[in-house]
């Protein structure tokens, strides 16, 4: 194997009845479905499987099992149909909450470790929006394990997995998906160890690569989370849904964005002003702290701007003092170390310095609820691809997630996802495929690995980030979104050039990075257009210029088509079954 040289022109082809693209949580129900169902599958992920960013998912998995108190499953669809603003579908809502029971029995039952109540039930915490009887009070609806829900969800799949037999390419990156003629015929990825170019024949692909976080600067995402899947898919003329929406969660480190749970208003966490005061009094009086997170961040935004932040600074505190040691040491373990190593803090004393940070894709692939990926207003089937988690929209989180109600969307439409797929490639052949179906993308990594001048991939990705997060994020207006669409335009421009310094085949990341700063431009493409356009402000989407919710015009959702110029725009309405938009207060 030689350090520098050329890709081999070798096709090494492989051939499943199913290939699942990405292993967080998503990918690996549906691959264990698949598994069980006896369908020959392939796992293609870029990173191992365990360091999916599923695993860094810390406050828990909602479902209304009741085990404190009374709870429905009606009320935590109400529940997540408010929370987005009414711009979630209500059938796919009915499903995460109805199906969200069964998936967290089952994973029980698979052996993760929850945490339990006194009489050995699993134990339930409150987060942010849900409620008992349509908005009463806040309800213990979420599950979890201490403050590491997701990585013992990702150690129980993978297990699993490995006991069904599942196969899995670690480190493949994949780096196109091959449609044709209207029908899905597998990827193409690339080895990371050696830079070859492997070719996966299949007629049932799942994209489930998560999100795209990292085209903001202040992130709580994983530096591997760039989109790939959502940007391979508007590549390949599959549009993106609601894009504009993108969750910014209230705290973060300050200056970094890892996350500090919401768990720890949950627990029962205060957030506090210069002068100490309680500030959510002020915005939703009922459930105060645990508001949605698309208020909570614009309430902690108005504090900042009215001079009420720490100091007069930008930040506001997350206060804890009042729980006591063993509720944190116990309940909020990880999360607290988090406040000791990367500010010096000591939460059982001291309150933590917080301020919002980007989190959460509430848009992306459009799919409907058995996980079939939908191309147009009418959610025409396109023949073989699939979708779920983080990279899919089904929409259940419509304008603005629920906390918790990731991972139950992720495990619940990955299940769905699987056993569309096996129902699907039930005697079916494996599609035909061109023999030269990986020579696109082999030409143009050769040409990007070949390139000796040009701008670096690390100044771009800064410079998007930077301008996505001042323009783009809590806040938005036109003016301001008109010069993003400039500066997201010249830095695609820009990109057409950029070189990386690394030649070679073996772990050549800075090649990898600069693919990866091309699906992040693609993705803040869609979102800016998205943004621009849709001149209301709903859930996560707050336009000062605009700042009132229009039903009249805008209970639709966005759909996003790339072309060889301006992206295009359609919309698709929204399916509204037992809830009626009304006005949203908490
Ligand atoms: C810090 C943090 C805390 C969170 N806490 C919670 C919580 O408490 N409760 C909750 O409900 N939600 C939480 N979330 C959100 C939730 O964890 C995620 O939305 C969810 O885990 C995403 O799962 P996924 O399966 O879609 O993708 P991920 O777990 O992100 O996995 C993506 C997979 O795709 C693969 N991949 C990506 N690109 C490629 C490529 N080009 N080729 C091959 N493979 C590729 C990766 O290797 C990886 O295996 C949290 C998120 C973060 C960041």
């Amino acid at each position: 194997m030689a350090e520098t040289g050329t890709l081999s022109r070798r096709q090494l082809v492989h051939e499943y009845e199913a290939v699942i693209v990405g292993a967080g949580g998503a990918g690996l129900w549906a691959a264990l479905e698949l598994a069980r169902s006896g369908v020959k599958t392939a796992v293609l992920t870029k990173l191992y499987p365990t360091r999916s960013h599923t695993g860094a998912a810390q406050g828990g998995i909602c479902a209304a099992l009741g085990n404190h108190e009374e709870d429905h499953w009606e009320w935590h669809m109400f529940d997540t149909v408010k929370g987005g603003d009414y711009l979630v579908d209500q059938d796919a809502a009915e499903v995460l909450a109805k199906e969200a029971i069964e998936t967290v029995i089952e994973l029980e039952h698979m052996g993760l470790p929850f945490n339990r109540t006194p009489d050995g039930k699993i134990d339930q915490r409150r987060f942010g929006g849900h409620t008992r009887n349509y908005g009463e009070a806040a309800v213990r609806r979420a599950c979890f394990a201490a403050d590491r829900t997701g990585h013992m969800i990702l150690q129980t799949l993978y297990q699993q997995c490995i006991k069904h037999g599942v196969r899995f390419f670690d480190e493949y990156h994949v780096v196109d998906l091959l449609i044709d003629g209207g029908q899905t015929r597998g990827v193409v990825a690339y080895r990371i160890a050696d830079g070859e170019i492997h070719v996966f024949r299949s007629g049932a692909v799942l994209i489930a690569t998560g999100g795209f976080g990292r085209m903001f600067k202040i992130t709580s995402n994983a530096l591997s989370l760039t989109g790939d899947g959502v940007a391979l898919a508007y590549r390949r003329g599959v549009p993106l849904e609601d894009m504009e929406f993108y969750q910014i969660h209230p705290t973060g480190i300050v200056g970094i964005g890892i996350l500090l749970s919401e768990a720890a208003r949950g627990e029962g966490g205060y957030l506090r002003n210069d002068s100490g005061e309680r500030f959510m009094e002020r915005y939703a009086p009922k459930l105060m702290e645990l508001a949605p997170r698309d208020m909570v961040s614009r309430a902690i935004y108005m504090e900042i701007r009215e001079g009420r932040g720490i100091n007069g600074g930008d930040y506001v505190y997350l206060d804890l003092t009042h729980l006591g040691r063993e509720v944190i040491e116990s309940k909020l373990p990880d999360i607290t170390e988090f406040a000791r190593v990367y500010q010096g803090i000591e939460p059982i004393t001291q309150p933590v310095p917080i301020t919002p940070t980007a989190h959460y894709a509430q848009g992306g692939i459009p799919t409907n609820v058995d996980a079939r990926v939908v191309v147009d207003e009418v959610n025409t089937v396109l023949p073989g691809l699939y979708a779920a988690g983080e990279c899919a929209c089904v929409s259940v989180h419509g304008a603005n997630r629920l906390g918790t109600n990731s991972l139950v969307d992720i495990l619940v439409f990955g299940r769905r996802a699987g056993r569309s797929m096996a129902k699907d490639v039930a005697g079916q052949g494996l599609p035909d495929l061109d023999p030269d179906a990986s020579e696109p993308v082999r030409a143009e990594i050769e040409a990007l690995r070949g390139r000796e001048s040009g701008e670096s991939v690390n100044r771009i990705r800064t410079e998007l980030a930077a301008v996505m997060w001042e323009r783009c994020g809590v806040f938005r207006e036109g003016a301001g979104l008109e010069r993003l669409t400039g500066e997201v335009r010249d830095l695609r421009h820009r990109y057409a050039n950029v070189k990386v310094e690394d030649k070679g085949l073996v772990f050549n990341t800075d090649l990898l990075e600069a693919r990866e700063l091309g699906y992040l431009l693609d993705c803040a493409e869609a979102t800016v257009a998205a943004a621009l356009a849709r001149t209301e402000s709903r859930g996560g989407h707050y336009r000062e210029d605009f700042p009132e919710r229009n039903d009249t015009d805008w209970l639709k959702h966005t759909l996003i088509y790339r072309t060889d110029g301006d992206p295009q725009l359609r919309y698709k309405p929204v399916t509204i079954t037992r809830f009626q938009p009304k006005p949203r207060v908490y």
